[in-house]
């Protein structure tokens, strides 16, 4: 790992846990701080002196940064902090990509396949991966998981599946996310869901509900679970519905995504995607 990537990922990696776990500022933070000051005068740049100073620059484009080299590892024209929602996507996606291949080999979606195919469990994956992308399950009490352990009946797999969830305390403290059921903060005045809070573009959040009062033990969905598996899901689960009802038989119906969304990529035509769901379907 070279140092700019080094100082990127610390940085990256520090303030994200600060936002999590508030606090005083990670050693990362300290750690990407120093390392900026090495780059800095390898660049014959002046270097941010304190902690304010690095705060004023890391919401700037990388490219003014003034740190050669940083373009072939960070999008040149993205900040890494935000001033408004902290770490920003680009950020969040730099770890994502650094973390690979190890940390990705690791991640728990990703776990959940390779096991699966491993041990010829395709049904499984398939119905962890619908589990995961019914709105109902974003916030759940310990007896519903539980329950669905029942199905999975493999003690590698109910371990994984666990690990997609954490135990949420104060449930009073949320509301409950029109869109995917998920936990809303209140932040700056405003109701949010996860960071980049998209269900508001996709729902009415004007009334917005309590979580019903209840003694049980309450979990919900890991924050990178909610967005990679969760809203992702319900959009295909609402794709297959519909095909459904038309007559068409839906199967696998995440790697016709994954596919089209390459095509996607290709021909850039809504019109076209849905045309190839229906020749790819029948
Ligand atoms: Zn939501």
């Amino acid at each position: 790992m070279n140092q700019s990537y080094k100082m990127l990922y610390k940085l990256a990696i520090g303030f994200k846990k600060w936002e999590e776990q508030k606090g005083s500022l990670p050693e990362e933070v300290h750690d990407g701080l120093k390392l900026m000051v090495s780059e800095c005068a390898r660049n014959q740049m002046y270097p941010p002196t304190d902690i304010n100073q690095l705060m004023k620059i890391l919401p700037l484009p990388s490219k003014e940064w003034g740190i050669s080299g940083l373009e072939s590892i960070f999008p040149p024209e993205a900040s890494l902090l935000n001033n408004e929602f902290g770490v920003t996507l680009e950020a969040e996606d730099f770890l994502e990509e650094i973390e690979s291949p190890e940390e990705y080999e690791q991640s728990i979606m990703k776990q959940i396949l390779l096991y699966c195919r491993t041990n010829n469990l395709e049904d499984s994956y398939r119905l962890i991966r619908i589990f995961l992308s019914n709105k109902s399950h974003s916030v759940i009490p310990f007896y519903k998981l539980y329950d669905f352990y029942g199905k999975i009946s493999n003690s590698d797999l109910i371990n994984l599946v666990s690990s997609c969830y954490e135990e949420v305390v104060n449930i009073e403290h949320y509301r409950k996310c029109p869109n995917c059921g998920w936990t809303l903060e209140w932040k700056k005045g405003n109701w949010r869901c996860n960071k980049e809070n998209t269900c508001q573009a996709l729902s009415d959040f004007r009334s917005i509900e309590h979580y019903d009062e209840t003694d049980e033990k309450l979990l919900r969905m890991k924050s990178g679970i909610q967005k990679y598996i969760l809203l992702p899901g319900m959009s295909e689960l609402r794709i297959a519905d519909k095909l459904s009802e038309k007559g068409y038989k839906v199967t696998c119906i995440r790697i016709l995504m994954n596919t089209i969304l390459k095509l996607k990529q290709l021909i850039m035509s809504p019109c076209w995607m849905l045309k190839i769901i229906i020749i790819l379907i029948n």
